[in-house]
C-alpha cells in the first residue's frame, strides 16, 4: 500500500506536485497516468524517499520510506530506463547488489528466472538492449521480494513483445496480492495493463478511477452523416437525447442515436445519404480530454463545472 498526503513539490518556484492525495493499493495494478512533464516521476522519487516532499506526506505499507529496516523488502522500484554501465556480467551486477543489501545468493537466480534472463545471464550487462535491460532492472528491483513493485514509464521503448511481457508481469505481481505501482503518458498502455487509474496533469489530481469506468465514459461513439439535405437530416435528428454537431457543409457528427436508426428514419424521410459511418473516440483522445479539462476547472474549481461520473478534484 502507498499512501499520498497532501503531497506537494516544488523546485524553485516552479510546481511540479500540487496537493496529492491518494493511495494505491495492493492486488491490482494501479495506472499512474499523466502527459509529460505531470509530476509523475518526482511523485515517485517522494515515494521512495529519494526527493523530499515540499509538503505533505508518504508512506509505503505504513512507514516513511526511510523509517523501513529493510526498504527493499517492502518497495522495488525501477526509475527511468537507464543503461547500465557494468563490464560485469548480469548475474554478477544482481549478486553485487544482493551482497550489499544482505539478500541471499539464491534469490539472485529467482529473479533471474522471473524476468527470463537465465539464458545471457552471464553475459555482460553494459552491452544489453534496452529491453534486456529493462528485464535487468527489474530484476534488480524484486531483489527483496517487495510487497510493492513501482515502475516509471517501463514500455518507453520497448518492442511489442517486451510490452506484452511487462504487462503480463505487472498483473501476474498484482495476482500475488502486491502492489503494483506503474507511471505512463499513454493510455492506450495503460487501459491494457492497469486495473485502476491515478491520473495526474500539471502536478495534480484529475481522476481516481477504476479502468473500466474510465473506458466505459470515453467510449462516447459518435456517427459521422454525410447527406446533400443535411439541413433537414439535423431537423429531423435532433431531440432531447440527441445532439447533432457539423463542422463543414453537408457533414453532420450525431450522438445518441444508432447507425440504424439514422438510416432509417433518413429512409422515411426520403433524404439522400452520402455517408453513414461509426466514429470511435479513442482512448487517447479522451485522456487528453480529460487533462485538458482538468486544467481548466483548476483554474476555477467550482462544483458545477465538474461533468457527471467523474471523480474530478
Ligand atoms: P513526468 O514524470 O510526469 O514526466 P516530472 O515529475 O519529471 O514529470 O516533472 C514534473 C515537472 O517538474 C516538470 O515541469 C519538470 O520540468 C519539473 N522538474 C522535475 N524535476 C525537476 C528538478 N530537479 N528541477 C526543476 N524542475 C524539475
Amino acid at each position: 500500500m502507498i499512501d499520498v498526503t497532501n503531497l506537494s513539490k516544488r523546485y524553485g518556484d516552479k510546481v511540479a506536485v500540487e496537493e496529492l492525495t491518494f493511495q494505491v493499493r495492493p492486488g491490482i495494478v494501479t495506472g499512474f497516468l499523466g502527459p509529460n512533464g505531470a509530476g509523475k516521476s518526482t511523485t515517485m522519487r517522494m515515494i521512495l524517499g529519494l526527493d523530499a516532499p515540499s509538503a505533505g506526506t508518504v508512506t509505503v505499507n505504513g512507514r516513511r520510506y526511510v523509517e523501513h529496516l529493510a526498504p527493499l523488502r517492502e518497495i522495488g522500484a525501477l526509475l527511468e530506463a537507464r543503461a547500465v554501465h557494468t563490464g560485469r556480467s548480469a548475474r554478477n551486477h544482481l549478486l553485487a547488489m544482493a551482497a550489499t543489501s544482505g539478500i541471499p545468493r539464491r534469490r539472485v537466480d529467482e529473479v533471474i528466472d522471473l524476468v527470463g534472463l537465465r539464458e545471457v545471464a552471464g553475459k555482460r550487462a553494459g552491452g544489453f538492449s534496452l529491453g534486456m535491460g529493462q528485464r535487468l532492472g527489474i530484476a534488480a528491483a524484486m531483489l527483496g521480494d517487495p510487497k510493492v513493485v513501482m515502475l516509471d514509464e517501463p514500455v518507453n521503448g520497448l518492442d511489442p513483445e517486451g510490452i506484452l511481457w511487462i504487462r503480463h508481469l505487472l498483473k501476474a505481481l498484482a495476482a500475488e496480492g502486491r502492489t503494483v505501482f506503474v507511471s505512463s503518458h499513454l493510455m492506450s498502455e495503460m487501459a491494457l495493463t492497469a486495473d485502476h487509474l491515478i491520473v495526474i496533469g500539471r502536478g495534480r489530481l484529475i481522476a481516481d478511477v477504476p479502468v473500466a469506468a474510465f473506458v466505459a465514459q470515453a467510449a462516447h461513439d459518435t456517427v459521422r452523416v454525410r447527406s446533400p439535405q443535411a439541413a433537414e437530416l439535423r431537423d429531423l435528428l435532433v431531440g432531447p437525447e440527441v445532439t447533432v454537431s457539423g463542422g463543414e457543409p453537408g457533414l453532420l457528427e450525431v450522438s445518441g442515436l444508432t447507425l440504424q436508426q439514422i438510416g432509417d428514419r433518413a429512409a422515411a424521410a426520403g433524404l439522400t445519404l452520402h455517408e453513414l459511418s461509426a466514429q470511435q473516440t479513442s482512448l487517447e483522445e479522451a485522456f487528453m480530454t480529460l487533462t485538458r479539462d482538468a486544467v481548466e476547472y483548476t483554474a476555477a474549481p467550482t462544483a458545477g463545472d465538474v461533468p457527471a461520473g467523474r471523480n474530478v478534484r
